[in-house]
């Protein structure tokens, strides 16, 4: 019997999506960080995004409703981000207990509103519901340059890889606490050509290959200078997931001039070249043990 897990998150997905009529105001459909849709006006599309976070799966019952709700914002904003939009409207839907505290919904929308506010996001409706466990679901409506913006489909063989930040690790605190790449984001779609953007939430092992695929390409990398966090080996920073740091493609020539001003923009944030894209059937397969994270199974 073929089961979720047995055909896992990505071959669920397309069996889902893959013959789904869309007309011609659906600019990329399902397969991106977000979906771009043309938007009221020329000259901006807008972008939609939904995202869950479940007890037991993205947090623990124990873990604090503030970073639980701060989590689950920082999500969608880092999907926004990667797509190098502005975030702008927001609608929460929240699963929770008959016996949940009223203070522990308090102090989750504290945690949503610690991401929200500042970016200026209008949280401006949702659903309540009770249930067997908690789950705090958020779509964001953002909105993008029609003319720059990234997606993951659009790496060119040659193109040089980077990530910002560390990987690995993140179930130590940082899938709770890490910051949306959201300034980042905008400002590499602002100043430079980038072929293709996304933020790593599976792990680089899953992600990458995504990027590569929507491309029509394969990749190269080199394992040895993978930013690995703290206490973390490059196996873990290659497959842990949850990093919420970004992966994008830059032709060599920009990714010289980009290298170099990057340093001044964000001194405190590293930026790797992790390797390029090449054509099919010229990649190399990384010899990892860790495989990313899939929702229907550990690893693969
Ligand atoms: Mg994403």
């Amino acid at each position: 019997m073929q089961t979720v897990t047995s055909i896992g998150e990505d071959a669920l997905v397309r069996r889902l999506t893959s013959d789904l009529p869309q007309d011609e105001s659906v600019i990329a459909g399902p397969g991106d960080d977000c979906a771009v849709v043309a938007g009221p006006a020329n000259g901006r599309h807008l972008l939609m995004k939904t995202d869950s976070v479940v007890e037991h799966i993205h947090f623990l019952r124990e873990t604090p409703a503030r970073l639980v709700g701060r989590k689950a914002m920082a999500r969608v904003v880092s999907d926004i981000a990667a797509m190098g939009g502005q975030p702008r409207h927001a609608l929460i839907t929240l699963i929770v207990r008959r016996a949940t505290e009223v203070r522990f919904v308090d102090e989750l929308y504290q945690g949503i509103r610690e991401i929200a506010d500042p970016i200026g996001i209008n949280i401006v409706g949702g659903e309540t519901s009770r249930g067997d466990t908690t789950v705090v679901s958020i779509s964001l409506l953002g909105d993008v340059s029609s003319a720059r913006w990234a997606s993951r489909s659009g790496g060119k063989p040659g193109d040089a890889l980077f990530v910002t930040g560390c990987l690995g690790g993140s179930i130590k605190g940082k899938h709770l606490t890490f910051e949306p790449r959201l300034t980042e984001a905008q400002w590499l779609v602002k100043k430079f050509p980038v072929h293709a953007m996304m933020d790593i939430s599976d792990g680089l092992a899953k992600d990458l290959p995504r990027l590569a695929e929507a491309s029509g390409l394969e990749f190269i990398i080199e394992e040895s200078v993978i930013p690995c966090s703290s206490d973390c080996s490059t196996d873990q920073a290659w497959g842990d997931g949850e990093d919420y740091e970004l992966l994008f493609a830059v032709s060599p020539k920009t990714a010289e001039r980009l290298t170099r001003e990057w340093k001044d923009q964000f001194p405190d944030l590293l930026l790797t070249q992790i390797g390029h894209l090449v054509p099919i059937g010229s990649g190399v397969i990384p010899t990892f043990q860790n495989h990313g994270w899939d929702h229907f199974k550990r690893g693969a």
